[in-house]
């Protein structure tokens, strides 16, 4: 993966980061916040419902009061019948007084005054009422004038009259409510406001009446406001929503909507990163090589020196990451230390079978080598593999050879015997990068093997100075003297084969006889080798 594309990841990875930890938070901040209307509609309703009732409750008793007094027998203002006012006043909560006026709407008397002619009363005058219904009530509201000085909503017919607090109309809503809310009392056939809560603009409160549309029923999301009539009596009311200051909005958020989003945003947000981030990494990139079969095998000849005949192959796996070939140097490492060597080795036994299986098969003088790991070597695992693999294809067991370097003999005595049961089975055991490494000589004692690869390194300083040349030539008697085979490794020029060859070494590999090969050009270049 080059620059641009991590640089494009990272970029889309910041985004899906983003949109994780936000969409949630912001899907329950949309929630909370229709639930959050939804709820102040429904409150703004009920308090609706409950001023229409309160409204049409008030006016239902101050009229029964207005009847009771229609029915008292005794003369107007006669000390009887101020007797009978007064019972009216008291026994009616709502009544605050209750009296006569005569034709001219002069006052007569009152409960709580007595009778004109006591004085007090003389030359009051009720003004035209604001109201008159069909069958004679009359009311008039806000009348200040009367007895007591304060406002109030008086309620007369034929002649005599209640008076009473207008707040009863509202006194009771604000427990029910946001306090904050207001409510007025409309009469509607002269869109006169009877009563309104405290504080509220009784002016605004006419204007919502006049421009509400005549809508009984609630309406769905919540409105600044309620407008509410009445089916009996030509009243409505008009509710207002709360006005929220900026700190009162804040701390009505929904805030544990909000942060649970977040929370939950966040959590997705991470799980994201962390499968993204590994799967950008060497080591998530290789374990979906693995499970993606991304590997496939190179075959470099193995040739006989004297006759320059093809006599197998070292199977080299590279790792094809979209249009690139990856260099085994540059994974088997991570593979090893990761713990995935062991599926990739399965791999490349595998596409051996199938791609030379049938060859093999049919020239069974030929065989193929394969690199294990140290894993590889501890454990009965692959050759528990092998085993059934070969026999199902039909192939010798010492078709398929085995390279170990001295890095794989981690655990000496294991690797001593699985290296014994290799060969038990029929696999020959090469030992790999000979030379190179510190105790190459103890080991050639230790592990019973059936040959070494000599290291490129001896073969490229052939022929050119004496000393190191000379190396190649060590190694070639003592494996002599061992019996064990020789083949040498990364021959690139035929002086290097010539001087091999005269040394005593029987096998080699290199560019000079052929590169790693694709399976198809590996049968070409055998056939080509036997005279075919
Ligand atoms: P190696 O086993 O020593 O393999 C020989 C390496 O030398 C190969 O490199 C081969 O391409 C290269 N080579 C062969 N002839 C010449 C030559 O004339 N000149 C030069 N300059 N190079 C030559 P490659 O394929 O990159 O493999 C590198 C190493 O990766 C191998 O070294 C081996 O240790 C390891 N490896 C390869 N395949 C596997 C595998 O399937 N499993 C394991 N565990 N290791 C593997
Ligand atoms: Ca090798
Ligand atoms: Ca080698």
């Amino acid at each position: 993966m080059n620059n641009i594309q991590r640089g494009a990841l990272a970029a889309l990875l910041i985004v899906i980061v983003l949109i994780a930890a936000l969409a949630p938070a912001g899907i329950g901040f949309l929630f909370a916040q229709r639930s959050q209307r939804h709820e102040a509609a429904e409150r703004l309703n009920t308090v609706a419902d409950a001023a229409l009732n309160r409204a049409e409750d008030v006016t239902r008793r101050l009229s029964g009061a207005l009847g009771e007094i229609g029915k008292v027998a005794a003369a107007p203002c006669s000390p009887p019948y101020l007797k009978e006012l007064r019972r009216i006043a008291l026994t009616h909560e709502q009544v605050r007084d209750a009296g006569a006026y005569d034709r001219d709407g002069r006052w007569q008397c009152s409960s709580l005054l007595g009778a004109v002619s006591a004085g007090t009363l003389d030359g009051l005058t009720l003004p035209p009422p604001d109201w008159r219904s069909r069958d004679g009530v009359m009311a008039w509201y806000g009348l200040a004038r009367l007895p007591g000085g304060k406002t109030s909503l008086v309620m007369g017919r034929d002649g005599f009259y209640v008076a009473a607090d207008p707040s009863l109309y509202v006194d009771s809503l604000e427990a029910l409510g946001d306090p904050a809310s207001g409510v007025g009392v409309i009469n509607t056939e002269v869109s006169r406001v009877i009563a309104t809560t405290p504080a509220t603009d009784a002016a605004a409160m006419l204007a919502v009446y006049r421009t509400a549309r005549p809508a009984p029923e609630p309406e769905p999301d919540c409105p600044p406001y309620v407008v509410r009539r009445s089916v009996s009596m030509p009243l409505a009311v008009v509710v207002s929503a709360p006005q929220q200051t900026l700190r009162q909005r804040v701390r009505t958020l929904p805030w544990g909507w909000l942060l649970g989003g977040l929370a939950a945003g966040l959590l997705a947000a991470g799980w994201a990163a962390f499968f993204i981030v590994r799967r950008l990494s060497p080591r998530g990139q290789l374990s979906d090589a693995v499970r993606r079969h991304q590997f496939i095998v190179a075959y470099q000849p193995i040739v006989d020196l004297g006759t320059r005949r093809c006599v197998g192959a070292e199977a080299l796996v590279r790792w094809k990451y979209h249009d690139r070939i990856v260099r085994p140097d540059h994974f088997i490492p991570l593979a090893e230390h990761r713990g995935l060597i062991q599926a990739i080795t399965d791999q490349v036994l595998d596409t051996i079978l199938f791609e030379l299986g049938e060859f093999l098969k049919r020239y069974p003088e030929y065989y193929v080598s394969v690199n294990l790991s140290a894993p590889d070597l501890t454990t009965h695992r692959f050759l528990d593999v092998l085993g059934p693999a070969i026999a199902h294809q039909g192939l010798r067991p010492a078709q398929i050879r085995i390279e170990a370097t001295e890095r794989s003999f981690l655990d000496a005595d294991a690797a001593k015997e699985v290296i014994s049961a290799f060969r038990e089975a029929g696999h020959a055991v090469y030992l790999d990068d000979f030379g190179t490494g510190y105790s190459s000589l103890s080991h050639l004692q230790t592990f019973r093997i059936d040959g070494l690869k000599i290291d490129k390194s001896f073969v490229d300083t052939i022929g050119q100075d004496a000393a190191s040349s000379s190396v190649a030539s060590h190694i070639i008697d003592m494996a002599a003297t061992l019996d064990v085979q020789v083949i040498a490794e990364g021959i690139e020029r035929e002086e290097q084969a010539a001087y091999l060859h005269a040394r005593g070494a029987r096998f080699g590999q290199g560019w000079l006889f052929s590169p790693p090969l694709s399976a198809a050009e590996f049968i070409r270049y055998a056939g080509k080798t036997r005279g075919a």
